[in-house]
């Protein structure tokens, strides 16, 4: 007889039933907040095998996770990842499968990866203006990705969510905008204040900081927001509320301005297979280490997953400043 918890429980009494894997940290973006022009990745044969992500999964739904989210770096980019999306999907105990991407592969993955499971996506825009978004993504197509997006609009998943990442002075006067091309098309929209992760030189992060408070007001001008509660374990970290006349929710994730770390129900794994316990510090352990120990078994990589959770910290502490709090880039930690 197994003697696993069912649940995952950490020292603060919160259950973790949510966990957030990095398929890759590489992209075909450069978004300047989240990157570096010139990066350098972790060679490969430092990233986990597909083979090491479905072994991950198939751990943390055993010790009762109920959700997994594919993130990156950029998902869809990986070679092999629809065989993974379907390994997932097919895992007993799992509820809720998701994917954050920024929408370039959507065109062509969208009905494949409903069909494998995938119940909600999170896509990345932060711009309609083709210059702007280029200019923000360094490298990004905007018809490209908005074609993803009707691409999964018209596939028809469970929920669709954008995530904006605003920036003052850079696309701050778009936010009316996004709330329309949201609402034209049922969809849900997130801000997302920008957060310390990375040493970036692109802008000044103190200049360009864009509270969720002023995001909102922005808004109301045309749109009056209703609250629909704090914010519950399936939702995360975002804040959201309705309008009158539509089904679309807008979200505000805002690490800054509001300590969402009481509700914590995740973790994360990086690329590399470190289980990282809070996106803010950098306690983590070694997952990879564990799954190439020669003869290592599942029980070995579930042990150790049990054993993170006391060291999962009560909260992360981060501030406006221009200086990182934490040097890894968003995309090694799988925003
Ligand atoms: N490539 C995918 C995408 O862009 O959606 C998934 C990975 S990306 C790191 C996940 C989310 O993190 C995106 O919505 C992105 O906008 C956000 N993000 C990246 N860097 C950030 C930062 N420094 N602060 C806040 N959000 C950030
Ligand atoms: Fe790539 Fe996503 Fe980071 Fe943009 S935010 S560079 S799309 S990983």
């Amino acid at each position: 007889m197994s003697d696993f918890p069912q649940q995952l429980i950490d020292r603060f009494g919160r259950r973790v039933d949510y966990v957030r894997l990095s398929v890759t940290d590489r992209c075909d973006f450069r978004c300047v907040y989240c990157m570096a022009e010139d990066m350098t990745f972790v060679p490969k044969p430092r990233v986990l095998s597909l083979e090491e992500l479905q072994q991950i999964g198939q751990a943390f739904t055993e010790l009762g996770v109920s959700k997994i989210r594919l993130t990156g770096g950029e998902p869809l980019i990986r070679n092999g990842v629809m065989s993974l999306v379907e390994s997932l999907g097919r895992l007993p105990g799992l509820r809720d499968l998701a994917i954050t991407t920024n929408g370039s592969q959507l065109q062509r993955l969208a009905p494949a990866l409903r069909a494998a499971g995938v119940n909600r996506l999170n896509i990345s825009l932060d711009s309609l203006n083709s210059r702007r978004f280029r200019q923000l993504t360094r490298t990004g197509n905007l018809d490209q990705v908005l074609a993803g997006i009707d691409a999964a609009v018209n596939t028809g998943f469970q929920r669709i969510r954008l995530n904006a990442v605003v920036l003052r002075g850079r696309n701050d006067d778009e936010v009316p905008a996004l709330v329309n091309f949201a609402r034209d098309r049922g969809i849900d929209l997130a801000f997302i204040e920008e957060m310390p992760l990375g040493q970036i030189s692109e802008h000044n992060r103190a200049e360009t900081f864009m509270p969720s408070e002023a995001i909102r007001e922005l808004i109301e001008v045309e749109h009056p927001l209703e609250a629909l509660g704090d914010p519950g374990a399936s939702d995360g970290p975002s804040r959201y509320y309705r309008m009158a006349d539509s089904n679309s929710r807008i979200g505000f994730i805002s690490p800054h301005s509001h300590n969402f770390c009481h509700l914590c129900n995740r973790v994360r794994v990086t690329a590399e297979g470190r289980l990282l316990l809070c996106l803010g510090n950098e306690h983590s352990v070694d997952l990879r280490a564990i799954l190439r120990q020669p003869n290592a078994t599942l029980d070995d990589l579930k042990h150790a997953i049990v054993g993170a959770m006391d060291v999962k910290p009560e909260r992360h502490y981060f501030d406006h400043s221009d200086e990182p709090s934490i040097l890894r880039f968003m995309n090694t930690t799988g925003g």
